[in-house]
């Protein structure tokens, strides 16, 4: 049995949250890693796990991860994530919401919501009503709001076009062959927009109906989901899962760089010397993909209107650039120098 203090993956977290509702038959754990630079800011996952020990693991690490990408983004917040442990049939219920929400409200403003994988924004307007401390609901016309997947993929984006200049001296997409892993909301959007440059796209999913909706609208060639990170090509974004870039996957890539949104793709942090000493250029994933959370922290905030999200959004390559930069000035693997500057951020150098 572990002491809470030295459970793996605990990192001095300012506040670890569990709760039950009985009525509801909410499982809940909150997990602010940091408010040093302001509330903590993160989504709420809504996810059976088979393990009750998994959805901790997942709440502290992935709150740690908040911490870095709002701190890296420039944003006034600091770092959490919620976790509710779902029925294996994910019921969802608006008393459920209704009880979270209290929950939330019960932190005083550490912990600010927001969607993650299995949460919905009509899910969030469940939520809104017991608590002012939410974000990403609908917005109206003009109004800074709503999905944050379009601003990942935006970010996103102009983080592929920062690693093709910074690898391959090249200030266009067009006539490069991109290999994206996932169809989804964010590959989506980066597919749209690298097409429209002039890319040669390869994608895959392991929905096969949603690749090749993706794919025809965008003139893509589909691939099978095992063969998109070994393909042969300029670039591979990765824009599904996590934990994607092993010790075997490494020494299996056949690009010169790796930059795409998926969370956690480094499977361990020794996964990051591995890609760097094989000499590929990695975007740290918490760097490239802040788009949404931009989106979402300025939406709490009421900070700006959409043009200063997508300003805000385009200072992402300048970010990568210094990360880059320092990553050759010291030879430290870009995921390393990623984490010391984010830690500097957070004051925990
Ligand atoms: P999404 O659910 O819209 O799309 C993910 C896609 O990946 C799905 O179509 C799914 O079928 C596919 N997929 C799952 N496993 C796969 C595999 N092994 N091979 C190929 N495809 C597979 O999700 P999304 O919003 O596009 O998010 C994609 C990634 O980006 C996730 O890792 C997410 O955590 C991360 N991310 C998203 C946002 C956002 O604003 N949406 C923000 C930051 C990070």
């Amino acid at each position: 049995m572990h002491s809470p203090w030295e459970y793996p993956d605990f990192d001095d977290h300012e506040i670890v949250h569990f709760s039950t509702d009985a009525e509801t038959g909410l499982k809940l754990i909150i997990a602010v890693h940091s408010t040093h630079l302001g509330p903590g800011a993160g989504g709420v996952r809504f996810w059976h796990y088979g393990e009750a020990g998994d959805a901790l693991r997942d709440a502290l690490r992935l709150s740690r991860g908040m911490s870095y990408k709002n701190a890296m983004a420039g944003l006034p917040m600091g770092g959490a994530k919620a976790v509710i442990l779902a029925d294996p049939e994910r019921t969802k219920t608006p008393e459920l919401f209704a009880a979270y929400g209290r929950a939330v409200q019960g932190l005083g403003g550490a912990y600010v919501t927001a969607e993650d994988v299995g949460i919905t924004v009509a899910d969030l307007v469940e939520v809104a009503k017991q608590t002012e401390f939410v974000s990403g609901l609908p917005a109206g016309q003009g109004e800074v709001g709503g999905d944050p997947g379009p601003h990942t993929s935006y970010g996103v984006f102009l983080g592929v076009k920062a690693a093709v200049r910074h690898a391959l001296g090249k200030d266009s997409l067009s006539g490069l062959h991109i290999a994206i892993q996932g169809a989804g909301s964010v590959a989506g959007g980066l597919a749209r927009r690298a097409a429209e440059e002039g890319a040669r796209i390869s994608l895959a999913d392991i929905d096969r109906g949603r690749a090749e909706a993706l794919a025809g609208e965008v003139g893509a060639t589909v691939v099978d989901p095992a063969e998109i990170m070994t393909l042969e090509a300029d670039v591979l974004s990765p824009n599904a899962l996590g934990a994607i870039l092993t010790e075997a996957s490494i020494a299996a890539l056949r690009v010169p760089l790796v930059a795409g949104g998926a969370n956690n793709q480094l499977a361990t942090p020794d996964d990051g010397q591995r890609i760097h000493q094989r000499g590929i250029l990695y975007a740290p994933d918490y760097v490239i993909n802040a788009g949404g959370i931009i989106n979402v922290a300025m939406e709490y905030l009421k900070s700006g209107d959409q043009q200063s999200v997508k300003r805000s959004v385009e200072q992402i390559p300048v970010r990568l650039e210094q990360i880059w930069a320092e990553s050759e000035a010291t030879g430290r693997n870009p995921a390393d120098v990623a984490d010391a500057m984010a830690q500097r951020l957070i004051g925990r150098a």
